[in-house]
This record gives structure tokens, C-alpha cells and sequence, in this order.
């Protein structure tokens, strides 16, 4: 879809949340539920006699769908203060929505600690350098892996189903040579799944010690976006981004991406 045929209200990268119907799980999390809320004689649901429908919700940000986080992620000291809402630090963002074939079988030189194995479905520096002009210009990255079914949306992620990840010097390469500090992507994860807890592209991305837990230099206004989907009519190119996030006070919350034509912000000074 080019500029011109793009809705005005944009294009959402957000997995909807069906809480009575299929959702993508990363993990084996317990599923997000939304039951009718209960007190007293009243209950939450017109279909049982309430007077309004009020759902009372779980839900696990990181497992059960689309959102984003921060270095509140990784972090011990006052994590608190690094929820989403309060790290982004502008409303409207240029970005990059770039495909990529992640390598299975990889044979390379790149690397990822723990090691990769022969399962493993990896992405590589050259698939972001490629466009490197392109990135040099945008404050936030959108990868769309192949293939790009459908099932993305509701996939269980796990033993069975291992996504892809970044390899080492793929994430390196981006803090190095890139201003990016929105990346989103449609696993559930820039990391390996079975990565013994290391979170080690998680560490690279906001440049904290692979063994350390607090906060160093500067990075708290990056985010990471996972369990997003690029509908295929999105073409690769220059967009505006609108990166909503719930204002709870967490490290990670269910997010909704919105994609703008770039046209339509071309009067804001955009980031
Ligand atoms: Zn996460």
C-alpha cells in the first residue's frame, strides 16, 4: 500500500486481543481472560441480567499479545519510573518497515550467546545494513519476518514453535551505526526463546552489562516492541509512526502501533 491509498486513520500493527477466541502465547503463559466482574448482587453482564457489561481482565503484557516495554524490563533499581508512557518522549516518529528472511541453518560467522543451535532462525547484520541509508534518517525500526501467515496471530510460541531472533553483532550493529530507539518486531521476542534468561539482545539494545542489573548511561527512552503484525498490504518503506501505549505504571503494556503515511506528518518536526 503506498502513501496515497493508506487509510487517514492509519494502519494498526497491533494483534487484537480476543479474549473469548484464539490468541498468540509466547511461553506457555496462562491465557488473558476477561470475565463478567461480580459484587454483590450485581454482575457484569447484560446477557445474565446486569445492567451494563463490565469485564474484569488478567493478563500477562509480556505473553499474551502485543506490547511494548522498557529497560524496566531488565533492571533492578526503581524500575518503576521506566513504564512506556513515560519514556516516550514524542508522540509521532519517523520509522522503517523492513522484511527480512531470517537465515535458518546458519553457518556464519555472526553469534549469539547461548550458542546457535540447528532449530534456530536467526537475523544478520547485512539484512539492516542493506538499508542502512534509510536508517539513518528514522528513530524507529519495524521488522516483519518471513513468512508473514497469518497465524502470527494467534501462534503459541514454545518448545514446538521457536521464533527467530537477532544475532549478536545484527543488534550491535544497530545500537552502533542507527539513532533507532523504537524497535518493534512480530516475535515475541528479540531474543533466542532458550536463551538460559540471559535476555543478552535485550542488554545490547538498551547497553547494559550482560551480567548487570542496573541502570547505565542513558538508554531509558528506547522501547521494544514485540508480538506485532504487518498486514502484507504494508509495503517496506518510510512511514510515521504513532506508538500508543497503555499509561500503566509497568515495564511492559499492551501496546497498539499505528502506521501514518509520512505526507501526513510532513508539517510536524518529527524525530
Ligand atoms: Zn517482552
Amino acid at each position: 500500500m503506498t502513501d496515497n491509498t493508506m487509510a487517514p486513520s492509519g494502519i494498526s500493527l497491533a494483534i487484537p486481543l480476543q479474549f473469548n477466541g484464539p490468541q498468540p502465547n509466547h511461553f506457555g503463559a496462562p491465557p488473558a481472560t476477561a470475565q463478567a466482574m461480580q459484587s454483590g448482587e450485581f454482575i457484569g453482564d447484560t446477557a445474565q441480567g446486569g445492567s451494563c457489561n463490565a469485564e474484569q481482565v488478567t493478563l500477562n503484557p509480556h505473553c499474551n499479545g502485543t506490547h511494548t516495554e522498557t529497560i524496566g524490563h531488565i533492571i533492578e533499581d526503581n524500575n518503576q519510573q521506566f513504564a512506556p508512557y513515560q519514556v516516550i518522549q514524542s508522540p509521532l516518529v519517523k520509522a522503517y518497515v523492513l522484511t527480512v528472511q531470517p537465515t535458518q541453518n546458519y553457518q556464519g560467522s555472526e553469534s549469539y550467546t547461548p550458542a546457535i543451535s540447528d532449530r534456530d532462525a536467526v537475523i544478520c547484520q547485512d539484512m539492516l545494513s542493506g538499508v542502512h541509508n534509510y536508517l539513518q534518517v528514522v528513530k524507529a525500526l519495524i521488522i516483519r519476518t518471513l513468512p508473514n501467515d497469518n497465524s502470527k496471530k494467534w501462534r503459541q510460541y514454545g518448545d514446538k514453535w521457536q521464533p527467530p531472533f537477532f544475532t549478536h553483532q545484527a543488534m550491535q550493529w544497530l545500537v552502533n551505526e542507527t539513532d533507532i530507539e523504537h524497535l518493534l518486531v512480530d516475535m515475541p521476542s528479540i531474543d533466542k526463546m532458550y536463551d538460559d534468561g540471559m535476555l543478552s539482545n535485550h542488554r545490547l539494545f538498551w547497553q547494559i552489562d550482560q551480567q548487570g542489573r542496573w541502570l547505565k548511561g542513558d538508554q531509558r527512552h528506547k522501547t521494544i516492541t514485540e508480538m506485532i503484525y504487518v498486514p502484507d498490504e504494508v509495503v517496506d518503506g518510510l512511514y510515521c509512526l504513532n506508538l500508543q501505549v497503555a499509561a500503566w505504571q509497568l515495564n511492559a503494556v499492551p501496546a497498539n502501533p499505528v502506521l501514518l503515511p509520512l505526507t501526513h506528518a510532513s508539517t510536524l518536526d518529527l524525530g
